[in-house]
């Protein structure tokens, strides 16, 4: 009898473990989070100020988030602006959608909000947002079977305004459930307290609310756990889920979890909640373990050969000279007979000029400033800062 129990328990184990073996292909990928993107990512975020709900800097940061997704290859038809009322101030959520290739029909969520409160919030959530776009950037030509959503919710520190229209108008239409959804992973707050060993993150489990989705919550969070094992150098501790953009998902009984910073920092909702503040490291470590658990999530190709320099942007060595320019801007692609668009948005991401397969642009008619360049060929993104003087 004792040795049928040591094989059925060996069994069980071995069964539980199946299911989250180490995968070569994941790791090649999360290693593919950078410490520089993920400290650009910050800092920009931080540059924008405090992005309140309803405010042109939280309009602004919106618009900065969209282009980044344009310049990791999605194209303008993955993307959605979802727009909702708070009192008298009107919001956008963004959502970007990546279709899976054997569950269409079924989604991922991989969120955390953009908005922010009494400061710039690099914390409190430029972190969860720096890490969603490096996961962005990671997989957009990696399959997965299941679909994806990469959703930046606005509207959090009023109360969840953003992600519960989100779930009450786009989730669930005239109370019928239009989206299937797989699980909701979410990133609040895992900037860390500079200066201290932040070694652990939380993974948040549902522990209330509706009890029917807390058991299911349990396995889902387990996994993250033995992803950030896997993918990462964090321990991890669980929490109980609680006051972030999962909440109304989990009141209609979807599946959650997410992470969130093990030493708390005390600087969010605060103006002292800047990059000097926050542990670039903790956040690029957690990118790891995101990266690794949301290909688990969304079961990515282990196949694809990872090859780095081929997954770099073609479009890197493409010339935008003078810059500054005056009255002429020339493109200079390698390949010649390539035929692209290339267009120029002001840093809110309104288009003031748009031309395909033009290689001097008249750009007279822009005052002086910064614009944005946006260059398009095939499939490929190249998205530059252009400055016009005179
Ligand atoms: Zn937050």
């Amino acid at each position: 009898m004792k040795r049928i129990t040591t094989l059925l328990c060996a069994s069980l184990i071995a069964q539980s473990i199946s299911a989250q073996t180490f995968i070569q292909a994941y790791k090649d990928r999360a290693d593919m989070v950078t410490q520089t993107n993920i400290t650009t990512n910050l800092q920009d975020f931080g540059n924008f100020g405090i992005k309140k709900t309803g405010s042109q800097a939280n309009t602004n940061t919106l618009n900065w988030i969209k282009n980044k997704y344009l310049a990791y290859g999605y194209t303008a038809s993955q993307i959605t602006e979802s727009p909702f009322t708070y009192g008298s101030v009107t919001s956008k959520n963004l959502i970007i959608t990546k279709t899976g290739t054997l569950y269409p029909n079924k989604y991922v969520i991989i969120c955390g909000h953009f908005d922010t409160i009494n400061g710039p919030g690099v914390n409190d959530n430029g972190s969860g947002t720096s890490i969603i776009l490096e996961a962005a950037r990671i997989l957009q030509n990696v399959p997965t079977e299941y679909s994806i959503k990469f959703i930046h919710f606005s509207g959090e520190e009023q109360g969840l305004i953003g992600s519960s229209h989100y779930v009450n108008n786009v989730v669930y239409q005239n109370g019928i459930r239009k989206l299937d959804i797989k699980l909701v992973f979410n990133l609040d707050q895992v900037g860390g307290v500079k200066g201290n060993n932040n070694n652990t993150v939380y993974c948040d489990e549902d522990q209330g609310g509706l009890s029917s989705n807390n058991a299911a919550s349990a396995v889902v969070t387990q996994q993250l756990r033995n992803c950030t094992a896997l993918y990462s150098p964090l321990q991890t501790a669980v929490d109980p889920a609680a006051d972030t953009d999962y909440i109304p998902f989990e009141r209609k009984g979807e599946i959650i979890t997410g992470f969130f910073e093990r030493i708390r920092s005390t600087f969010p909702h605060s103006s002292k909640d800047t990059f000097a503040n926050v542990d670039p490291v903790y956040v690029y470590n957690i990118g790891k373990a995101t990266v690794g658990a949301l290909q688990h999530f969304a079961t990515a190709s282990t196949t694809v050969a990872v090859n780095k320099s081929a997954s770099q942007n073609g479009l890197e060595n493409v010339k935008l000279y003078p810059n500054p320019a005056n009255n002429i801007l020339n493109i200079e692609l390698p390949d010649k007979t390539a035929n692209f668009s290339f267009e120029i948005t002001n840093v809110s991401g309104r288009t003031l000029l748009k031309v395909n397969n033009e290689t001097k642009i008249n750009v007279s008619t822009l005052e002086r400033g910064v614009y944005v360049g946006i260059l398009k060929v095939g499939d490929q993104t190249l998205v530059k800062n252009i400055l016009i003087e005179r």
